[in-house]
């Protein structure tokens, strides 16, 4: 049953995550920002106007990255304070205040970029083979000139970067702060809601009609907000059109994939090869959880009820460090001690409290342990969530250990690739220790539920929406909440087909991905997940040394474009084959997850 959740000081300690190691307290905080600020104005003064030769370029670049590890813990704590009470005014003042300060320390700084890329290319490869450390960021740098633009618009840009991401901000603060969700009842009972609720409790409710009631709630406040939502929208769309239009990319989508390191090819494929091959698998997965749970007919409000309700076992967070362990034993004694320490020390928040970001998400800032953000429901299926958020730990503790922090950081393309991977451990141990039906049939039922839905559906479908919203704002036009209505409505039926019925209240499931506002991020997931199946069937038949690969691929970081790093792994992604795979493998995992049923229903006569 769901409950009404708890305010943030109402939490005990044991259940958040310890912040000290960022800054004890704000005083120290403010320390920290205030001395920061000197630093760079002292920088500035020392640098500017003085890159000349191959030799200061060093100089400045190892001043430069020292400053950038100083504000690294100082953006973590701002950002990850908020994170988990976006009603607390106190965190809210201080992200504030870190945004325009950083934005002011941005525009002191970009001389750096501009006076490098006003040298000739010799000296900067000179650089490079005086410091290999600089070869990544300086080859990257090179690699933007066209891009760049006059140095005082450089300048004047980066003053405004607070400004040019509030879209983001403003888009939180309505979902999280003003967005107040009234109780909704059912035959004469009432029940709360809150998005954390409904997302974590309410739409995977087994009772149709609690379900179908709290969706029907859910939308009716967000359309409330509809249009403010996407005006908010639309002013991200507009920004990133005109900075496109500015830099001189051919389109929007260059623009937004140039940092990616990807082309237009691997973009395309990933939407285009989902929404017509996959469609009719998950459609045949949506009329077994019709059948299975005897539905009239399939809702969008019934997509997320697990196929077997009553066997959902439920797990402590104390418990999940056993299954957490085990599969990922694999990995090695380093990383399961990175595992431990993440418990023991307290790098994860698993509260469930008011105003906390919904789902789930690692921060892992250089110098430092990374930080999980959970909400601890207690259904076993946390564990493939933990797994997932401890991969984009693994991934960052030991990228940020071999590398500098210019270096650190692989392409978006590739970013969801371990954290998926855990999700394939958890799930191959779990199948490898069970004979029972019912728990083969929870646990292959989890990874299509969960980890194939969630990557390769929902961020897919949003994907496709999103490459239709960009095509009209490349074309000059602009969108209203009329217009993205009727594009995510049309995704959903032509993914959907007749098997769901597309409930009034579907297409504003726009609103709720903060997603949109990190440019072309929600196809990635599909595009890790391709890469974590094909390297998790290697670990399967070939063991050891495919583990060894996968590690090395942590280790290099963002020393390498995805298509290398995938390389490294033994996963050709420049062809269509992993892709068409993976399809492939959840086809055969929805005709198990079929076959199990009758099995199970067989023994049931
Ligand atoms: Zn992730």
């Amino acid at each position: 049953m769901v409950k009404s959740l708890p305010r943030r000081s109402e939490v005990p300690a044991e259940e958040t995550w310890d912040l000290n190691s960022l800054f004890p307290s704000d005083k120290e905080f403010n320390a920290a920002l205030e001395s920061l600020q000197q630093e760079v104005a002292g920088f500035q003064k020392q640098f500017k106007g003085n890159i000349q030769d191959a030799a200061s370029v060093v100089e400045v670049l190892t001043s430069y990255l020292a400053l950038l590890e100083k504000l690294v813990p100082i953006s973590t704590y701002a950002s990850l304070s908020l994170s988990t009470d976006q009603t607390d005014d106190e965190a809210q003042m201080r992200s504030n205040k870190f945004g325009s300060v950083s934005a002011k320390m941005s525009s002191q700084l970009s001389f750096v970029t501009s006076e490098l890329l006003a040298l000739p290319e010799e000296t900067l490869k000179s650089a490079m083979e005086q410091s290999g450390e600089f070869e990544v960021y300086l080859k990257e740098l090179i690699r933007r000139k066209p891009h760049q633009l006059h140095p005082e618009v450089e300048k004047t840009l980066a003053a405004y970067s607070s400004t040019f991401s509030a879209p983001y901000g403003l888009y939180n603060t309505t979902k999280m702060v003003d967005m107040a969700f009234d109780d909704f009842e059912v035959n004469g009972q009432s029940y709360p809601l809150s998005y954390v609720s409904f997302e974590g409790d309410w739409e995977a409710e087994p009772d149709a009609e609690l379900r179908r009631t709290a969706f029907t709630a859910f939308s009716n406040k967000l359309k409330e907000y509809q249009h403010t939502t996407a005006k908010t929208y639309d002013m991200q769309l507009q920004t990133e059109k005109t900075t496109s239009d500015l830099r001189g990319y051919d389109t929007i989508f260059d623009y937004l994939l140039f940092n990616q390191e990807v082309d237009r090819s691997l973009y395309n494929r990933q939407i285009d090869l989902i929404m017509t091959e996959l469609a009719p698998h998950m459609q045949k997965y949506a009329n077994l959880l019709q059948k299975a749970h005897g539905l009239d007919k399939m809702t969008f409000a019934d997509l997320k009820i697990s196929l077997d309700p009553s066997y959902e076992p439920e797990i402590t967070v104390e418990e999940s460090k056993k299954y957490i362990n085990e599969a990922l034993g694999i990995m090695g004694d380093d990383y399961l001690e990175m595992v431990e320490r993440s418990y023991s020390e307290r790098w994860i928040d698993f509260a469930q409290n008011t105003g906390k970001s919904t789902g789930a998400f690692c921060s892992s800032p250089y110098g430092n342990h990374p930080y999980i953000l959970i909400s601890w429901t207690g259904r076993m299926n946390e564990v493939f969530v933990l797994a997932h958020e401890l991969g984009h730990a693994g991934h960052f503790y030991n990228a940020n250990r071999e590398q500098n922090l210019f270096n650190a950081r692989p392409s978006l393309y590739f970013i969801e690739a371990p954290s998926t991977m855990n999700e394939m451990l958890v799930a191959n141990h779990l199948l490898q220790n069970s004979d029972d039906p019912k728990f083969k049939r929870w646990v292959i039922s989890s990874i299509v539920a969960r980890t194939y839905y969630h990557n390769f559906v929902t961020h897919l479908l949003e994907a496709a929406y999103q490459r239709k919203v960009y095509e009209r704002i490349d074309a000059g036009q602009s969108v209203n909440a009329g217009v993205l209505n009727s594009i995510k409505r049309g995704m959903l039926e032509e993914f959907w087909g007749d098997a769901v019925e597309i409930t009034p209240g579907a297409e504003l499931t726009w609103m709720r991905q903060p997603h949109y506002y990190m440019g072309l991020y929600p196809y990635t997931y599909s595009a890790g997940l391709t890469i974590s199946t094909q390297v998790s069937k290697r670990i399967l038949n070939e063991g050891q040394q495919a583990v060894d690969e996968w590690l090395e691929v942590l280790k290099a970081g963002g020393t390498k474009t995805p298509v290398e790093l995938a390389q490294m792994a033994g996963v050709d992604i420049t062809t269509e084959k992993p892709l068409r795979d993976t399809i492939a493998y959840i086809g055969e995992l929805i005709d198990e997850l079929v076959a199990l049923t009758e099995e199970i229903e067989e023994v049931a006569k």
